[in-house]
Order: structure tokens, then C-alpha cells, then sequence
């Protein structure tokens, strides 16, 4: 008895060194080398262009974070960096398209209105044709686009959060240069697959007040956007060179002091992780009222939010490799695109109205994208699926553009809640969806 004991604890030590130092668990098939590079469709023509540029934005000084007001004290370590990307377009017209996507809590307004301005005098892009998109991750810092006050000279929060987004400014003007510098033949795919840890984060409104279940939250019967679309971007050998995906869900798995892209940033290292030359980019859709479930260690006994954020980050990453590979959809020219600020009031008397940026984008008859400003309601992505349905797939990202807060739907505000606290007039989804279709129309 006592020999075996000691025979197996041998075992154990010799196999534990064994597959520490081997790839592979002891015994299993060994891991076969990386095959030929391959398009998944090479009956698409390579008639794109494509540029892809890359940049730290991580903040060198510990700043205070964005996102919760509950927040006490600044950032004290960094868990991941966190990034700047651009994806440029070019088709074969000559039409050209800039997509920018940020692990920050959001696109500040004036930012996106001098990014517009200098990428059309120095680039000649035209600002309808330039898309900014913040993850919302609760694990960037605080920004700050409107100038100090002379008070606020003295004040180092206000003046490092003011420092940080003008850097930020001048070095997104770059990265939209590098990208377009960058552009080179392409074959452009998409297709979608889903995911499914975005759940309604609402309680549950249809529910008589007194149902046991009516305070619940989150809400598993509540509207939920599962799809993530993939853009696929091919050299014309076939090579992976980027991947632009979507998701609609709060990035909000994390609640402490570090730097982290959250499981957006984890999808998005863990698809770059085994690819040399290639650029994820995460397109924040509408997830204004979704969280990632399960969400925060104290329900899920001895798994730490950290962990519980790179699961979410590997499912995302998984649901995107399966839409990168399936059935692809080959994207065809040319690029379309319209832009507007329309106006929003709100309820309350006085209170300026807010100029809130509507984006449509056409690549020819295949894929539309609608970018909308701010943190839009689940129930905006799920409307223009269904109403602009058509021939052409329809991607729809919320987080772009503007950073002014929640908007809610007309259910949403007549339900009332956290989502529909910031008292914008009733009209305000009539407003974005007559916009929405609008603009639609005027490229077709
Ligand atoms: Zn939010």
C-alpha cells in the first residue's frame, strides 16, 4: 500500500514535469504545425484596400478612472493596456473609410468634432466617412474635453484627466494617418455568430408590482442583442489581417483600480494572441441596459471578477472565430455614407438642447452599419435589424461619436429606471429612427 502510494505520487510529479515542459498533456495527439494560409473565400475579389494602425493609449500616470461615481481613490496598477485602433477602407473607386475604436469609456464630443475637422483638412476624409467607438470600459480614466476654468489650473485630477484627452486628440489624428498610409490590397468578408453573457440588466416591467419576481434584476426575459457581426479583412492570399467585431453589453465585468480593456480588451488580445500581423478591433454596440452575467466574484463562490471578465473576453473571442470562418459573405463596393447631428431636448424647461450624431454607412449592397452617439438602448439595435432587413446584413453600434449619456427607447422611458433618468423628451427615439431611415434612403 504504502509502495503504491509513493509510486503514484511519483507519477503525479513526473507527469506534472512532463507537461509542464510539452505543449501537449502527456499522451495526447501531438499539436499539428499551422497549415497553409487560406482565404475562406477566394471567389471574393481582393478589390479593397485595407490599413490597420495600433496604439497604447494607457494612461503613464495613475489618473482617476471613468465610469462609476462611486469611485474613491485614482488607478493603482494595470492589469492590461489599453488600445487605439484604426481600420481604413478603401474601395475600388477610391472611396475611402475610417473606423477607430478605443478601450475608453467613451468619444467625448468635442474630441470627435476636432478629430473630424483634422482628419478632413489633412486627409481629405470626409467626417461622415470617419466612425470613433468607445468600448465603455469601466477600467480606462476619467476624460475631460471641456477647457479648465482658471481654478482648475491647480487641480491635478482635472488637469491630468484635460492633459490625458488632448494627447489622446493628437495622437488619434496620427493613428487615422498611419491607417490610411497602411492601406493595401483586400478582400473584405463578414458573417455573425453569437454569444450569449449579455443579458437585460432591467428589472422586469411586464410583471404585475407585486410578483415575486418583478424587482428581480437582471431580467432573462428581457430584449438581449446575441449577434456578433465580424468583418473579415483578407489579404488577397488569403492572410488574416484584421477582424473588425461587435457586441451589445456593458463592459462592466471589472470594478477595481487597474487599467484593463475588460472582456472587450480580453477578446481582442486573446484573437491577436496566436496571429502575427493582425489587428481585432471591438465595435461597442447597443448594450446602454445589458451587463456580462455572471457578473462580479461575490455570486460566483472562489472565481475573482478578473477571471470572470477573461471568460466573457474568450467567449466573445470564440463566437468571433466562428464568424470569421463560416459561410462568408463577400462585401462589395462602394462606400456610402451620410452623417447628421440632429436635435434632442430634454423634458425639463431650459436645459440646452443636445446636437446627437446619426451614421449611416453603406458597403455597396451588402452590409450597413448605423453608429449612434451616447449609450443606446438594445431596443434601437433590434428596431433597424428588423426595419432596414433587406438584402444588405445590418451592424448596429451604439458608443459612437458622442458621450452624453443614457438613450433610452419610448418603452424604456415609459417604464421609467436608472436607463431612462436623464429626461429626454418624449420624441427622442422618433427623432433618432426618422433620422436613422432618412439618411438610409438618401443612400440608396
Ligand atoms: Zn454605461
Amino acid at each position: 500500500m504504502f509502495m503504491l502510494k509513493q509510486l503514484s505520487r511519483f507519477l503525479a510529479a513526473a507527469l506534472s514535469v512532463i507537461s509542464f515542459t510539452n505543449a501537449a498533456p502527456p499522451g495526447a495527439t501531438p499539436l499539428a504545425p499551422p497549415g497553409p494560409v487560406k482565404s475562406v473565400a477566394p471567389q471574393v475579389p481582393a478589390e479593397w484596400k485595407a490599413g490597420t494602425a495600433t496604439l497604447q493609449v494607457t494612461p503613464q500616470k495613475l489618473l482617476w478612472m471613468a465610469g462609476y461615481a462611486a469611485r474613491k481613490k485614482p488607478a493603482e496598477g494595470k492589469v492590461q493596456e489599453l488600445f487605439a485602433k484604426a481600420l481604413a477602407l478603401e474601395d475600388s473607386t477610391g472611396g475611402k473609410l475610417v473606423f477607430v475604436t478605443l478601450d475608453l469609456i467613451g468619444v467625448p464630443q468635442a474630441l470627435r468634432h476636432e478629430i473630424a475637422r483634422r482628419a478632413q483638412q489633412d486627409y481629405g476624409l470626409k467626417p461622415e466617412r470617419l466612425v470613433l467607438n468607445a468600448s465603455h470600459t469601466h477600467s480606462g480614466p476619467s476624460l475631460r474635453s471641456a477647457p479648465l476654468t482658471a481654478e482648475e489650473e491647480n487641480n491635478p485630477r482635472a488637469k491630468d484627466a484635460w492633459d490625458y484627452t488632448q494627447k489622446l486628440q493628437s495622437d488619434l489624428i496620427s493613428l487615422i494617418g498611419s491607417a490610411l498610409t497602411d492601406l493595401k490590397p483586400a478582400r473584405l468578408t463578414w458573417n455573425k455568430a453569437r454569444c450569449g453573457f449579455a443579458m437585460n440588466r432591467r428589472k422586469d416591467y411586464t410583471l404585475p408590482p407585486d410578483h415575486p419576481n418583478a424587482n428581480k434584476v437582471p431580467n432573462p426575459n428581457g430584449p438581449v442583442d446575441h449577434e456578433v457581426p465580424a468583418l473579415r479583412v483578407e489579404t488577397p492570399d488569403g492572410a488574416l489581417r484584421a477582424v473588425m467585431f461587435g457586441y451589445a453589453c456593458h463592459n462592466t465585468s471589472l470594478g477595481f483600480y487597474n487599467w484593463c480593456g475588460d472582456y472587450a480588451g480580453f477578446a481582442q488580445e486573446y484573437l491577436q494572441e496566436h496571429r502575427k500581423d493582425f489587428t481585432a478591433l471591438f465595435l461597442m454596440g447597443c448594450g446602454g441596459d445589458q451587463n456580462p452575467y455572471p457578473r462580479r466574484s461575490d455570486v460566483v463562490p472562489g472565481v475573482t471578477d478578473l477571471e470572470l471578465s477573461m471568460h466573457h473576453g474568450r467567449s466573445l473571442a470564440n463566437a468571433v472565430e466562428m464568424a470569421l470562418t463560416v459561410n462568408p459573405i463577400a462585401i462589395r463596393g462602394p462606400i456610402r455614407a451620410a452623417y447628421e447631428e440632429i436635435t434632442l431636448s430634454y423634458a425639463k424647461a431650459g436645459r440646452p438642447e443636445h446636437a446627437y450624431p446619426v451614421q449611416v454607412i453603406k458597403l455597396g449592397p451588402d452590409l450597413t452599419f448605423v453608429t449612434l452617439g451616447s449609450e443606446v438602448v438594445v431596443d434601437y439595435s433590434l428596431r433597424f435589424k428588423k426595419e432596414l432587413a433587406g438584402e444588405a446584413g445590418i451592424w448596429v453600434a451604439g458608443y459612437s461619436n458622442d458621450y452624453t449619456g443614457y438613450i433610452p427607447s419610448l418603452r424604456i422611458q415609459k417604464e421609467g429606471g436608472y436607463e431612462a433618468a436623464a429626461g429626454w423628451a418624449e420624441d427622442v427615439e422618433e427623432r433618432i429612427v426618422d433620422t436613422v431611415h432618412k439618411l438610409h434612403q438618401s443612400l440608396k
